[in-house]
């Protein structure tokens, strides 16, 4: 695999042949080999132009690589992270993620949002007084909201293990 530096080295080594070329060309020589150096200045052009290409192609893939790499992390911590919680009803009509108080590592009870956790995102639950009195566990990420049939703030709680 051809890495960055043997990238700049070709690179370098083109440049220096492309400036002996137009040396020649400065200097007193027959046309014919004028000529002949006019054509190798041509090669040295497109070999160019195909080395910066295979530059950005390569810049490209590593950067690509990178990503799938971030995205390989945050999926393995994620799977951790979901195990620590359990499917858990608060309330009649209420489904939550709730954290299991074996898991908990000093963390308060607390409930995270359903719809979040399918898509691999953890958002906590606060209790939410509506216009009408009444109180719902709401997810500030995905503005779902989960009845309580409370008329006051309730306290999260571990779920039954
Ligand atoms: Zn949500």
């Amino acid at each position: 695999m051809f890495d960055a530096q043997q990238m700049a080295g070709a690179l370098g080594s083109l440049k220096a042949a492309a400036d002996i070329a137009k040396a020649v060309m400065g200097a007193k020589v027959d046309f014919a080999v004028k000529e002949q150096v006019m054509s190798i200045q041509q090669s040295l052009l497109e070999a160019q132009q195909a080395m910066l290409a295979m530059q950005e192609a390569m810049a490209d893939a590593n950067k690509r690589a990178r990503q799938a790499e971030e995205a390989l992390v945050a999926a393995n911590d994620w799977a951790k992270e979901k195990e620590r919680y359990k499917l858990f009803t608060p309330y009649t009509g209420a489904v939550v993620y709730a954290i299991k108080e074996s898991e908990a590592r000093g963390e308060v009870p607390h409930y995270i949002c359903t719809n979040c956790y399918e898509q691999r995102r953890k958002s906590i639950l606060s209790y939410a007084k509506l216009p009408d009195g009444w109180y719902s566990l709401r997810c500030s990420a995905c503005k779902r909201e989960a009845p309580t049939n409370f008329r006051s703030a309730g306290q999260a709680k571990y779920p039954p293990e």
